[in-house]
């Protein structure tokens, strides 16, 4: 049974898409089989799993309507090793046209289930918003995983996303939890990212991810190449802390 985890947070720019794609590219690395659904109509982790948005045959646009199945519309990632249900611009027409559909947050979660056994791991990159296609991202998964920087105003900003999750636990997911709070672009030498650290953890206890992402400019730079950071630059220190965050996730799945 595949395990399926959004990586969400209405923000944007606090490192959804970067998590999402160096989590798919470090599970695959550790044989797991992992497909990316990317939600965001700005198609950054189509294009950073080396896949072309803008002539990519299908995407998750198609599914999402009905129109295609998942194993039809699913394209590969040669250089991350997963595969991926692309977006771009169209999907974010579908906005309007879910609303007008039957069942409609829970359009990806029975897609996905066609090809449940095909995978170990599906990540769902969320758009910055709690809009429909992030809804229908919290409604198919298992739980969340949820990107922040410490900074000062991260706590205000994870309230919101905290109440968003728990009434699509109570109305509509019974399944959905937080599985981790993951802290990205770290800058250990600032003391308000540690004051900041340090309240999560007194916060959140063991929800917060024991595997810190530096900030790291190869992870930055490894889009322009159409690869995952952790596939470009296996060295560099955000590659290798993406690693220890896969190993955590396989760690983490068995408990939950
Ligand atoms: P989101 O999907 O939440 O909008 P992104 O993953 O696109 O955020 O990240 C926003 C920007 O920050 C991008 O330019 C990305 O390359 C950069 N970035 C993300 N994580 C890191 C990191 N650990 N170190 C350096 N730059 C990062
Ligand atoms: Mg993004």
């Amino acid at each position: 049974m595949a395990r399926i985890f959004a990586v969400a947070n209405q923000k944007g720019g606090v490192g959804k898409t970067t998590t999402t794609v160096n989590l798919a590219a470090a599970l695959a690395a550790h044989g797991q089989r992992v497909l990316l659904v990317d939600l965001d109509p700005q198609g950054n982790a189509t294009m950073g799993s080396g896949i072309d948005k803008r002539t990519v045959p299908s995407t998750v646009y198609q599914v999402l309507i009905g129109q295609n199945s998942v194993a039809e519309a699913r394209a590969r990632s040669e250089s991350g090793g997963y595969d991926v249900l692309a977006s771009n611009r169209e999907l974010a027409g579908a906005e309007i046209e879910l609303v007008s559909l039957d069942n409609r947050e829970k359009r990806l979660k029975d897609a996905l289930a066609a090809v449940d056994e095909q995978y170990d791991f599906v990540l769902v990159d969320c758009p910055p918003s709690l809009s429909m296609l992030t809804l229908n991202g919290l409604c198919g998964a298992h739980g969340v995983i949820i990107p922040m920087q410490c900074e000062y105003y991260a706590l205000e900003g994870l309230s919101d996303l905290v109440n968003t999750i728990k009434q699509v636990h109570a109305k509509l997911n019974r399944d959905l939890k937080i599985i981790g709070l993951l802290r990205v672009m770290f800058d250990t030498r600032s003391t308000l990212s540690q004051q900041v650290s340090a309240q999560l953890e007194a916060h959140f206890g063991d929800k917060v991810f024991k595997a810190i992402i530096p900030r790291n400019v190869r992870l930055a730079e490894a889009p322009s190449h159409g690869m995952p950071g952790v596939v470009f630059d296996k060295a560099a220190r955000g590659s290798q802390a993406y690693m220890q965050f896969a190993a955590e996730m396989i760690e983490r799945i068995q408990t939950i």
